[in-house]
């Protein structure tokens, strides 16, 4: 029996951002209560939805009172201390495990492990060659394409090698396009995989989404084995976000997140469960719901300021998410993501979406 004062079953969360926030609102009509542990304290973005206990990951206190306060603990943020992770899963189940937050925080370990499972990754280190193109990033701490140079040939990378802490070089992949899986593992083993979706990056930073991607029936089949290998492997529980290249039709895999992802934003009303409630449930030991998905979606993200509610509102079909956080540049403030039953629908009602959220118009099929 956990500590909490309710008596409800307790999820505690290492981490309150907007994943958090939006993981706490998906437990809440299961009768879940979340418990977020939080450095930044009760300004965070779950603090409206949550409990927030202000302390840093590594805080034998904080750590004490999240035991007694929850039944199990989930991450929200891959930048969690294993030792942390270790201490908590003496008292309580941590889901995922600390091996997949581990390999999550270092691109060297990351593309080794995926390796070690058969999965095809960009070429790094000795496999670049020394005059190629490559993408330098730093081993940890980089995230929304930060800690990361980009290198035309051999003296630029050099540079780049300089510039950067104990980092990683990758060669520079040719990709067609960007997709991503999102898929979940229950406590019994069952996995249950979203349709692969569509992304677009600008400068490293995640804009738009678009669900599902349009996928070859073999690279449906090389996705959703690798996203079961992944979680089998790893006897992950909860969901996992994987980012993939397309390169020439094959699937290469860029990197993980041992939670849920911002390219599975679109589920919240695009799929039958959304993402937040399928890690809740896998996490909770419940019983996994169905990924299939509700039409066509498109979800945009705000990337520095929020974009005018009544505006976004008034394009049929769509639906807000602002997360609560001051505006600054680069920063994922929130989201927007537009439903329609055919793809004509979509881009009729993206094109109106886009401009407010500082894109280009582009059509779907120019993508
Ligand atoms: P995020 O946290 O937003 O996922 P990140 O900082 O962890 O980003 P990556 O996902 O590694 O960084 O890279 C960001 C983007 O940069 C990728 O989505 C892709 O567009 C581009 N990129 C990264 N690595 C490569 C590569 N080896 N070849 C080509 N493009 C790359
Ligand atoms: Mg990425």
């Amino acid at each position: 029996m956990n500590g909490s004062t309710t008596g409800r079953p307790t999820l505690g969360i290492l981490g309150g951002g907007q994943l958090a926030r939006m993981l706490a609102l998906a437990a809440r009509p299961l009768d879940i209560d979340c418990v977020v542990l939080e450095p930044n304290g009760p300004l965070c973005p779950a603090a409206p939805v949550a409990e927030v206990i202000t302390g840093m990951f590594d805080d034998r206190n904080s750590l004490e009172e999240l035991v007694r306060r929850c039944d199990v603990v989930t991450v929200e943020l891959e930048a969690i201390p294993p030792a942390a992770l270790e201490w908590l899963a003496r008292y309580l189940p941590v889901r995922p495990g600390v091996e997949a937050v581990r390999a999550s925080q270092d691109r060297l370990l990351e593309k080794q492990l995926l390796r070690s499972f058969g999965i095809a990754t960009a070429p790094f280190n000795d496999e670049v060659p020394d005059d190629a193109a490559a993408i330098v990033k730093t081993r940890r701490g980089g995230y929304d394409g930060r800690g990361q140079i980009r290198a035309a040939n051999g003296p630029e990378r050099h540079a780049a090698m300089r510039q950067l802490t104990d980092p990683i070089v990758e060669g520079l992949v040719p990709f067609r396009r960007e997709l991503s899986i999102v898929a979940a593992r229950s406590v019994e083993g069952d996995i249950r995989c979203y349709p692969m979706v569509e992304n677009v990056h600008v400068d490293g930073i995640l804009r738009e989404t678009v669900a599902p991607a349009d996928v070859t029936d073999a690279q449906r089949v090389s996705g959703d084995w690798i996203a079961t290998t992944m979680l089998d492997r790893l006897g992950y529980v909860g969901v996992l976000g994987i980012e993939l290249f397309d390169v020439d039709g094959s699937l290469m895999v860029n990197e993980f997140a041992p939670r849920v992802h911002n390219s599975g934003h679109w589920t919240i009303e695009g799929a039958v469960t959304s993402q937040f409630e399928q890690h809740v449930r896998a996490v909770m030991g419940f019983p996994l719901g169905d990924p299939s998905p509700r039409g066509v979606s498109v979800m945009l993200n705000a990337i520095g300021t929020v974009p005018d509610t009544r505006e976004v509102l008034g394009v049929p079909g769509c639906h807000m998410h602002a997360y609560g956080k001051e505006d600054r540049p680069g920063r994922k403030v929130g989201h927007a993501t537009v439903v329609a039953d055919d793809w004509g629908q979509l881009e009729q009602r993206r094109s109106m979406l886009r401009p407010l959220f500082g894109m280009v118009q582009l059509p779907l099929a120019a993508r």
